[in-house]
């Protein structure tokens, strides 16, 4: 079956309020009615609420970048999968590698993240993806079936098609560099085979993004990459031509 591709814009710690609604607002103008692809962007906690209400009426969807399991409670200064629903979400970014390299975050966490997102309606973007010395270590698809194994344990068939992996290799996120077409595909087939081991077929309806310094002049021979659905983009997700231009990009 066909996958709908996706594209987020992931702005990490950038743009207030203000700025964020601008950014918005140009992508909005753009890429308002766009079709046959999914476009989300996952602004900062604090803008969320603002970009959202700016979105409505688009087609144009809200991503977190983050979440914590519960649902409320005495966890000071977290944000529930449920506060995030409340506001509109309909994805969350859960173990980015920043999260997992700064934060201390391990398949485990990320695993009851993901339920949340799931157990709320919502769709989970887990990222995965191995580290400079694991790939030349030849680690690599160890790696992603470690995070794969830990990060999917416990959820069912039936939430199965909601998960959306994001194949994002450590040692090209925001250094410029991109993993080959040969790279993307050669990790983005382990990955499905994986899914496929854990859901069968269900594993053709799972969209695998790739992120990791996508930008206009390389989107086009990505996206067309086997088993490719679509992006997370950092730092190119802040310009909104840049942005835009990726978006169309992955249009099939
Ligand atoms: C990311 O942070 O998810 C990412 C892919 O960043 P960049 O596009 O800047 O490499």
């Amino acid at each position: 079956m066909a996958r709908t591709p996706l594209v987020v814009g992931n702005w990490k710690l950038h743009n207030g309020v203000a700025d964020s609604l601008a950014l918005a607002t140009e992508i909005k103008n753009q890429l308002f009615n766009i079709r046959r692809v999914e476009v989300a962007v996952a602004p900062v906690f604090t803008a969320l609420h603002a970009v959202g209400k700016r979105l409505e009426g688009t087609a144009l969807g809200l991503a977190a970048q983050d979440c914590f399991w519960e649902d409320n409670g005495a966890w000071t200064g977290e944000v529930s999968a449920a506060l995030l629903r409340d506001l509109g979400c309909a994805y969350v970014i859960v173990g980015h590698s920043e999260r997992r390299r700064y934060f201390g975050e391990l398949d485990a966490s990320v695993n009851l993240k993901a339920r949340a997102v799931l157990r709320h309606g919502m769709s989970p973007i887990m990222c995965i993806g191995e580290s400079e010395a694991e790939r030349d270590a030849g680690e690599t698809f160890g790696r992603l079936a470690a995070q794969l194994d830990g990060g999917l344990a416990e959820i069912p068939g039936s939430d199965a098609t909601r998960v959306v992996i994001a194949y994002e290799p450590i040692w090209a996120i925001g250094t410029g560099r991109t993993a080959s077409v040969g790279q993307v595909e050669e990790a983005h087939g382990f990955i499905r085979a994986r899914l496929r081991d854990r859901w069968g077929d269900l594993a053709d309806d799972i969209r695998i993004q790739y992120g990791g310094s996508v930008k206009p002049e390389n989107a086009q021979q990505l996206m067309v990459a086997a088993d490719v659905d679509g992006a997370l983009v950092g730092g190119a997700s802040l310009k909104p031509e840049s942005f835009i231009a990726i978006a169309r990009a992955a249009v099939p």
